[in-house]
């Protein structure tokens, strides 16, 4: 996939869910708007879809585990999205320009070791680049696919909408300025310049 491609079906699907968002009409008794749930779960799939494909660009979601009950645990045990691989340090050190998505307190089983027990432990879900394959002109990945998982944890049951539509509209900015990088006050200047002002 070329890197103009990542942001223009980006762009498209994320438009997309934009505009099944709907406030709750507070004088219906009922709710006829899409829920938060679906509003998660369509940005859920869009987060999973172009995290993979972002790979191809170098970039890796992973889950980063706070300290568990196992005294071994070292700070840096992680896990690659799809929950397969393993992440020593040496590879948490080759990442670079992180983001952290959100965080998460469930029972889980902390991968630093096979024969931990499933308890309530928090991981943390980090974005970066491998080393040296961050440029410029990938940075809209890292950011766009940031602002959809920013949008995906304000959508929760009873949050206003306004936070979910606000880190989407950021998102779709990012991918505006990488798919038309001329800036917005070089086109005013220009359309000012065109009418001589
Ligand atoms: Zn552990």
């Amino acid at each position: 996939m070329k890197l103009i491609d990542f942001y223009v079906d980006l762009r498209a699907e994320i438009l997309e869910v934009m505009s099944g968002i709907k406030n709750a009409d507070p004088s219906l008794f009922f709710d006829s708007t899409k829920s938060n749930s679906q509003i998660k779960t369509e940005l859920n799939n869009i987060f999973i879809k172009y995290s993979d494909s972002a790979r191809e660009f170098g970039v890796e979601v992973f889950y980063r585990y706070y300290r568990c009950s196992n005294k071994r645990h070292r700070d840096t045990v992680s896990l690659s999205c799809d929950g397969v691989r393993f992440l020593g340090d040496d590879v948490y050190k080759s990442y670079e320009q992180f983001f952290v998505l959100w965080d998460e307190t469930m029972l889980l089983k902390c991968p630093c070791s096979r024969n931990n027990q499933v308890e309530i432990n928090s991981r943390q879900v980090l974005l970066g680049f491998k080393a040296g394959e961050y440029s410029a002109e990938k940075d809209a990945v890292n950011r766009s696919l940031a602002y959809v998982a920013y949008a995906k944890d304000c959508a929760a049951d009873k949050k206003p909408r306004s936070g979910i539509r606000e880190n989407l509209l950021i998102a779709i900015l990012v991918l505006n300025d990488a798919i038309a990088p001329e800036k917005m006050s070089d086109t005013i200047n220009r359309i000012r310049s065109e009418r001589g002002v």
